[in-house]
C-alpha cells in the first residue's frame, strides 16, 4: 500500500510545484523550498536553537479541508532525545516531518523547537536546524559529489568524503567511472533506491544538524547495508533531537519514546518494552513482523 501512497505524495508535489512555477528540484526531494502560502511572518526573528527541544501541542492539520489529517497530536521531544514515530501507511507519519520542516503550516495548535513557536521564525533558519532524510530522494542532475555536497555550502571535498564513507556509499562511488565527478539523475547515471538513500544521508551528515527527521530513511537497503548505516544512525542522533519514523520495527526499539499514529491521532506511547506490555496496536505490529522475519530466515535456509 506505502508503494502506492509515496508515487501519488510525489505527483502532488511536482503538481504544486510547478503550478507555482517554482521548478526547482530542492523543493521535490529536501523541501528547501517554499510553497506560495507559507510565508515568513512579519518581523520574523531566526530561531535560536539551544538544545532542540521539539514540541507538537494539539496540532491538527489537513491537506484538503475535506479531509482531516492529524486530529490533535501532543508530542514532546527533550532536547538531544529520540522519537520514534510507527503506524500504518497513511496514519500522517511524514506529515509530521513535513509540518516540523513548514513546509504547510499547522491548521490547529502549535509547533515549537526550543519553546519558539515555527510559525513565528524564519523559515531560513529553521531549514537550518533540521536535517531531513526523506522517503524518496530525487537527484539533480548533476555529479554525486554535488549530490552530497548540497547539504552544506561550502563544504570542502575532504567532508563530502567523510560524510560518504559515514553512509556506506564511499566505496560504491570511487568504483564508478568518473569517481566522485559521475553524473547521476534522469540524464546521467540511474542509482538505485538504496543507493539514492545512502546520499541522502550524506547529505543530511554533512549539513549536521541540531534537529535530525529521518522518514524511513533505511526502508530501500538490505538488511545487511541497514545494520551498517543503523550504527552511523545511530551514533549521529546521540548527540542532537532525533524523529525517526520506521516502518521495520527492530530499528528502533531503544528510542527514548515510541508514538503510535493511527488515523491522525497517537494511539500508543511508551518504550519498546511498555509497548509490548500493552499489548496494543504496537504488539500487534511487533509480532507481525517477527512473524515475516521468521518466514524470510525459513525461506532463506
Ligand atoms: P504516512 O507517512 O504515515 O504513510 P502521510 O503523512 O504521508 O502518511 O500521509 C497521510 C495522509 O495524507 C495519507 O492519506 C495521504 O494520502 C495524505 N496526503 C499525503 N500527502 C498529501 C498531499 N500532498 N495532498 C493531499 N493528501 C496528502
Ligand atoms: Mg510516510
Amino acid at each position: 500500500l506505502s508503494q502506492l501512497f509515496r508515487p501519488l505524495d510525489l505527483l502532488g508535489m511536482v503538481y504544486r510545484t510547478i503550478r507555482q512555477g517554482l521548478i526547482d528540484m530542492g523543493a521535490m526531494f529536501d523541501l528547501t523550498d517554499t510553497p506560495a502560502e507559507v510565508t515568513d511572518a512579519p518581523g520574523a526573528l531566526p530561531l535560536r536553537v539551544e538544545g532542540g527541544a521539539v514540541r507538537f501541542e494539539a496540532v491538527r492539520f489537513a491537506y484538503d479541508p475535506e479531509r482531516q489529517i492529524l486530529r490533535g497530536i501532543d508530542i514532546s521531544v527533550p532536547a538531544g532525545r529520540t522519537l520514534a514515530v510507527v503506524g500504518p501507511s497513511g496514519a500522517g507519519k511524514s506529515t509530521l516531518a513535513r509540518l516540523l520542516f513548514r513546509f504547510y503550516d499547522v491548521t490547529g495548535g502549535r509547533l515549537l523547537v526550543d519553546g519558539q513557536d515555527i510559525a513565528g521564525v524564519t523559515q531560513a533558519s529553521l531549514r537550518h536546524a533540521i536535517g531531513i532524510v526523506p522517503q524518496d530522494t530525487v537527484l539533480f542532475n548533476d555529479t554525486i559529489g554535488y549530490n552530497i555536497g548540497y547539504g552544506r555550502e561550502g563544504a570542502s571535498q575532504a567532508e563530502i568524503q567523510a560524510a560518504a564513507q559515514g553512509a556506506a556509499i564511499h566505496d560504491f562511488i570511487l568504483s564508478l567511472p568518473d569517481g566522485y565527478e559521475t553524473r547521476v539523475g534522469e540524464r546521467g547515471l540511474k542509482l538505485s533506491g538504496g543507493e539514492k538513500q545512502r546520499v541522502a544521508i550524506a547529505r543530511t551528515l554533512l549539513k549536521n544538524p541540531p534537529i535530525l527527521i529521518l522518514d524511513e530513511a533505511t526502508s530501500a537497503l538490505d538488511s545487511r547495508t541497514e545494520a551498517e548505516i543503523q550504527a552511523t544512525l545511530s551514533a549521529v542522533s546521540e548527540r542532537r533531537t532525533t524523529i525517526v519514523i520506521a516502518h521495520r520495527l527492530s530499528t528502533i526499539v531503544d528510542a527514548d519514546e515510541i508514538v503510535v499514529l493511527d488515523g491522525g491521532r497517537v494511539a500508543e506511547r511508551g518504550s519498546h518494552a511498555a509497548l509490548l506490555e500493552a499489548d496494543g496496536l504496537y504488539a500487534e505490529m511487533w509480532n507481525r513482523q517477527q512473524t515475516e522475519r521468521e518466514v524470510l530466515e525459513e525461506a532463506a535456509e
